[in-house]
């Protein structure tokens, strides 16, 4: 096998299988390093993925269960075969990892599997248990080793009882009861699984107001939803500790007055957020720094204080989202090959998968406030839509931020049914600097949720509203 590369990929999540796939198709002789046996990194494997495979197969049950006699369907013996819900996800996933294996064969990238430790600037060795270790080299690095679950003091995550998303995804049996520690993206949609499939779900979260980092409407939204759906939500709570008991946990919290609390759970999932992952990567024997919570630094170009070195990804600043490692795999690349390309950081989108779906680019009300930018806003519920009517969708709502004088949109939040794929229209909108008014005097399909986007565009740029 080659042991000299023009670039060497180290993890193979979307990160560093994009720029493996984006190098090799700029012609340099590329290699991946991926220290388990299977590629995809988090997302693929333990992430969005299986999480997302879970949401649709638990929203069928919970439609068949709740909402189908509506429709004038009924069901009799309905049951949940919670085996085969999760080999359904694992066989998704094995369908992710083979294709992102076929795309490194047809691209032509050499994939080693081990754990990948700098000896230089310009050299690894990579360590596999079952075979000798070897030595790479390579004129320019890619790390994108991405992050692993962070916990709070008192909270010992043993994962046995005390667990994080990884084995929450792959439970052994339907538990009957799983307390949350933390209202984040991960949080509330691992409530959703949990909640619709008969499961008791307490969320407990420190801020006051669940995806605390998203617009405060779509947090104050989710959570009359989720509680009406019969997820206990407990906002303004403090873990304090977690103890495993054997067969249950206890956990201890302190109430908005500071009292203190206990609650037993089957589980406790601790989704108090992610941390950068650099163990044994030797960054030691480089330059490269890393910051105070262990994010790789990085220049505007993502190249790291060593210039061969670049970094990607969740283990760098910014959004920990699949797209935002994707699009910097892609401009790392293009960068070493003298290209001029750009990623727009404000234009990121980020969706959180719980039905409905909710999703947001741009700035949220909350940060133009602190920032001191003038602004108009538009809410539109989606109850008068004909689609939602139709589909018996009754909660939700699209938010539109924009400048005052000349209505470009700044910010565009949404809780609405498929607003994952919805919120691209906003993110063209902002990223060609589309006004409000031109967002409004394009046509939207009759009917449709997108319905909903086209008032709040309306109302934002000041014209009244058709529908409403
Ligand atoms: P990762 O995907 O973490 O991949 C890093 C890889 O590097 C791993 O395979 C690791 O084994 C390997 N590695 C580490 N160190 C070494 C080494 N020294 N040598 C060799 N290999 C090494 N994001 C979204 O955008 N949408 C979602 O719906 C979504 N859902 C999520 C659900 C869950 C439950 C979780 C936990 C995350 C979710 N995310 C989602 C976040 C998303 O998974 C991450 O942002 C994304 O995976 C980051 O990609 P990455 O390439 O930086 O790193
Ligand atoms: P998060 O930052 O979204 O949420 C963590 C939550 O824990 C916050 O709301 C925080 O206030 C709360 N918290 C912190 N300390 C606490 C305490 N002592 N008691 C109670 N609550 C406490 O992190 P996450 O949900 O763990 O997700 C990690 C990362 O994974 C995120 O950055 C996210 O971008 C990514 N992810 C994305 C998706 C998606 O895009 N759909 C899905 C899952 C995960």
């Amino acid at each position: 096998m080659e042991n000299k590369f023009d670039i060497i990929v180290i993890g193979s999540g979307p990160g560093g299988y994009v720029a493996a796939i984006r190098s090799a198709q700029l012609g340099y002789r590329t290699a991946i390093v991926e220290k388990y046996n299977v590629l995809g990194g988090t997302c693929t494997n333990v992430g969005c993925i299986p999480s997302k495979a879970l949401l649709d197969s638990t929203e069928h049950y919970h439609q068949a269960k709740n909402k189908f006699n509506v429709h004038g369907i009924e069901i009799s013996n309905l049951g949940i075969n919670f085996q085969q819900m999760t080999l359904r996800k694992d066989n998704v996933v094995e369908q992710n990892t083979k294709g992102i294996q076929y795309l490194m064969d047809k691209n032509k990238i050499t994939v080693f599997h081990g754990m990948a430790s700098f000896l230089s600037s310009n050299q690894i060795q990579i360590i596999n248990d079952d075979a000798e270790p070897i030595k790479v080299l390579s004129d320019k690095f890619i790390i994108a080793t991405g992050s692993k679950p962070s916990s709070i003091p008192g909270v010992n995550i043993d994962k046995e009882r005390i667990i994080t998303s990884t084995e929450t995804l792959s439970l052994p049996q339907l538990p009957k009861s799983i307390v949350i520690i933390g209202g984040g993206v991960i949080g509330v949609e691992m409530a959703s699984i949990f909640n619709r499939i008969d499961v008791d779900v307490t969320i407990l979260e420190y801020a006051n107001s669940l995806i605390p980092n998203m617009d405060s409407d779509m947090g104050k939204s989710l959570k009359k939803i989720m509680s009406k759906e019969g997820v206990a939500i407990k906002l303004n709570h403090k873990v304090k500790s977690a103890v495993n008991k054997g067969d249950y946990v206890e956990v201890t919290y302190l109430d908005a007055k500071n009292q203190s609390h206990t609650i037993e759970a089957e589980y406790v999932l601790v989704a108090t957020g992610r941390k950068p992952f650099t163990k044994n990567l030797g960054l030691e024997n480089t330059k490269v720094k890393t910051d105070n919570v262990g994010r790789i630094l990085t220049n505007i170009d993502l190249q790291t204080n060593e210039p061969s070195i670049y970094a990607i990804g969740d283990v760098i600043g910014g959004a920990m989202l699949a797209h935002k490692a994707e699009e910097e795999g892609v401009y790392v690349a293009e960068r070493i090959n003298g290209q001029k390309p750009h990623i727009n950081y404000n234009r990121i989108p980020s969706v959180v998968y719980t039905w409905p779906e909710v999703a947001s680019v741009g700035k949220t009300e909350q940060q133009l406030i602190e920032e001191n930018i003038e602004y108009v806003k538009s809410n539109v519920p989606i109850g008068f839509l004909g689609r939602a009517r139709a589909a018996e969708e009754k909660h939700g709502m699209v938010k539109v931020l924009c400048e005052p004088k000349y209505g470009e949109v700044l910010g565009v939040h949404m809780i609405i049914p498929r607003a994952a794929d919805l919120i691209s229209t906003a993110v063209v909108a902002m990223e060609y600097e589309v006004t409000a008014e031109d967002m409004s005097m394009i046509s939207y399909p009759h009917p449709s949720y997108s319905e909903a986007v086209k008032e709040a565009f309306l109302k934002a740029s000041g014209k009244g509203n058709i529908n409403l």
